[in-house]
């Protein structure tokens, strides 16, 4: 029988699969589901102010496992002037990359025997599918429960980090930004671009500060790493590290780890990944998830001037008086009550999906067709062939923030690509 994929979402993984089923040779219907404004970009690349980098350095985010320099020939033809494989590009400027990749794509399918239809619309199960992928990406930060109903659906909170297309408030009062991430940093940038010269807030539980990338020229290739991999020891062994050499050696060391972080990461048992959710996520991630030196330059001369203040504490209470948003925290000062003019949650995707709010997550859970893994970070898989366990009779492949839980690093390009082409050969194959 004709095969007939159901590929739900449209970003990067989503798109990347169909090329991939159809640089592999795939024959049949391939159905892709799209609830975005754009095709290919999502959140991340959609953006079109130029302040916005990547945060990955361009010699790293081709969108094929196997031709690593693809990207770099693009920028070559297309935009030579960012083409320094170190350096870290315009996030809009890979939008366009991926949205040339996509147009491609639509070519190449009116000369292969694959019939491609694009579905606007969240995914509804009619029952005659061969495969489904389940590629939904990046699902809106849940809103924490201390901010009240009344200032949730008001103007004055911002529920979606990622879409700038906001007014900037007509008031001296200070912004409010819950979280101290990557999304904090782009909102700040965002802000400041779109005409913001209020003071800015950043709380976040821990207040760990963002780090810059190392310098181009110091990065290793040549560092051994560790072949043990209980969390305990892992743990010892960076923060020895950490003491011994330099910031910039030791975050080419974490660089160096990345593609072995799935594998320690599957090998820990329940207790150490709790242990790791609990107390080292956030110390990981200020490692991990780094900015250009350009960025954090301009984040550095913000705090250093006190336009922007990040904070390490806990939101008590938000209310609205007399249509002013008044924020209770505390923080290194004691319990604070404030004014703002605005809220934007920037505490990061939603990962559990028994909170998300997505339909097709929600039935397929209802239907018990996929079920959350153990640490409640995603779905639980076959780590092999990325198939959900559940009680479907129909393969349901999952990719990107939807395997956190089985590799825990299963976000950038990087993994991404590597999850599409897999996916792609296990379809043709079964
Ligand atoms: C702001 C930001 C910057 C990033 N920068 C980098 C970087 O510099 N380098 C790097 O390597 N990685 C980066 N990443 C990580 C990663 O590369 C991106 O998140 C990547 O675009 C994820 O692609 P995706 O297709 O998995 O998810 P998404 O881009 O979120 O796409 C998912 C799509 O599915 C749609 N969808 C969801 N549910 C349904 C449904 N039920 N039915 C139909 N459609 C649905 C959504 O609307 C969306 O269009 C960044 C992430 C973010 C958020």
């Amino acid at each position: 029988m004709p095969k007939k994929i159901a590929v739900i979402g449209a970003g990067f993984s989503g798109t990347m699969v169909v090329r991939q089923l159809m640089d592999q040779g795939f024959n049949g219907t391939i159905e892709l589901f799209h609830l975005g404004k754009t095709i290919a970009t999502g959140p991340a690349y959609s953006e079109q102010n130029p302040d916005l980098l990547l945060n990955v350095r361009s010699a790293n985010m081709s969108a094929f496992p196997d031709d690593k320099d693809h990207f770099i020939r693009f920028l070559q033809e297309h935009f030579p002037e960012h083409v320094d494989p170190s350096s870290f590009c315009p996030r809009y400027i890979y939008g366009k990359y991926l949205q040339h990749l996509w147009k491609e794509t639509l070519h190449r399918s009116t000369k292969v025997p694959i019939t491609l239809i694009v579905k606007e619309g969240a995914f509804v199960d009619p029952p005659d599918y061969s495969h489904i992928v389940l590629a939904t990406g990046n699902e809106l930060p849940s809103i924490p429960q201390v901010i009240s109903e009344g200032v949730r659906s008001s103007s004055l909170f911002l529920e979606n980090p990622w879409n700038s297309q906001f007014v900037v408030p007509d008031s001296k009062d200070p912004i409010f930004i819950l979280g101290n991430g990557l999304t904090m940093v782009d909102t700040v940038l965002n802000l400041r671009k779109r005409g913001a010269t209020q003071q800015i807030i950043a709380l976040s539980r821990h207040g760990f500060q963002m780090l810059s990338h190392p310098n181009a020229t110091s990065v290793q290739t040549d560092i051994i790493l560790p072949n043990k991999t209980s969390l305990l020891e892992l743990l010892s062994y960076f923060n020895r590290k950490r003491k011994t050499e330099s910031l910039g050696h030791f975050l080419n060391r974490i660089d160096a780890c990345r593609p072995f972080m799935a594998m320690w990461w599957q090998e820990f048992s329940s207790a150490e990944k709790h242990f790791f959710l609990k107390h080292l996520r956030h110390r990981w991630g200020t490692v991990r998830h780094r900015i250009p030196t350009e960025i954090a330059q301009q984040i550095t001369s913000e705090k250093a001037n006190g336009n922007l203040h990040v904070l390490a504490g806990k939101l008590l209470e938000t209310e609205l008086q007399d249509g002013k948003l008044l924020i209770r925290y505390t923080a290194e000062g004691g319990d604070q009550t404030i004014r703002c003019s605005l809220f934007i949650n920037c505490t990061g995707p939603e990962i559990s999906i028994e909170q998300m709010s997505n339909p097709t997550i929600q039935q397929f859970l209802t239907n018990e067709w996929i079920l959350p893994d153990e640490v409640q970070q995603g779905i639980l898989i076959d780590p092999k062939r990325h198939i959900a366990r559940g009680k479907s009779k129909v393969p349901i492949y999952a990719m990107g923030n939807l395997c956190k839980g089985t590799f825990w690093e299963s976000t950038a390009i990087g993994e991404l690509r590597s999850q599409a082409k897999l996916i792609a050969k296990d379809i043709l194959q079964h």
